[in-house]
């Protein structure tokens, strides 16, 4: 190849600009590879299940935050449970789509209440909310459970409440919640993963 005095000094310079790159660490393949390695690094799991829909596929969520008193963990990435036996890692869109939910500005985090005839939803406990949802659980129960019919037939219903319970529930938590349920005497009962 011909080379003239001005490609001679270009190409010095392009030379020595890669180098001393690589000398400041900006080589390319140790940057690729610490990339790969770096956004699940010190993170801690936890696996749970997908909230949309009945097939409950089971997901593995990554948070980084070191445990530490007043350290705030928080979720990175979140990907199907290789080892869950509905989905085998496998999520679909919108299961793929959960951090989005997970960190949505709309999202609600804690019990709201609204005041018949108010407009306004108001920040309630989560002690305030359960005070509330198990008095007037019992006040309906006592106004309308039914121990036998017309005829004398025992039956023990309440057929007025209803109970929905979560997809995120595991197979033991499903168990304690249609045992609770039903030990009311609740007809009306369904749960949305379908366990
Ligand atoms: S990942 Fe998709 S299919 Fe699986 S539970 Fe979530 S919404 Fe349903």
């Amino acid at each position: 190849m011909d080379m003239n005095r001005r490609h001679f000094f270009k190409a010095c310079t392009a030379g020595l600009g890669a180098s001393s790159l690589a000398l400041l660490g900006f080589s390319p393949q140790p940057v690729l590879a610490e990339t790969r390695n770096f956004k699940l690094a010190r993170t801690s799991e936890a696996r749970n299940t997908c909230p949309y829909c009945s097939v409950g596929c089971g997901v593995v969520m990554y948070s980084i935050g070191d445990g530490a008193k007043n350290a705030k963990a928080e979720i990175i990435h979140i990907e199907g449970d290789p080892d869950h036996p509905v989905n085998r890692g496998t999520l679909c869109p919108k299961g793929a789509g959960l951090l989005d939910f997970v960190h949505s500005k709309s999202r609600l985090r804690y019990p709201e209440y609204r005041a018949a005839g108010s407009s306004e939803w108001k920040r309630i406990s989560w002690e305030e909310a359960l005070d509330r949802t198990a008095k007037l659980m019992k006040a309906d129960r006592d106004a309308n459970f039914v121990a036998k019919t017309g005829d004398g037939k025992t039956v023990n219903r309440w057929v007025t409440t209803g109970m929905l319970a979560a997809s995120a529930s595991s197979n033991e938590a499903g168990y304690l919640t249609h045992k609770f349920a039903r030990s009311l005497g609740i007809l009306v009962l369904d749960n949305q993963a379908r366990i």
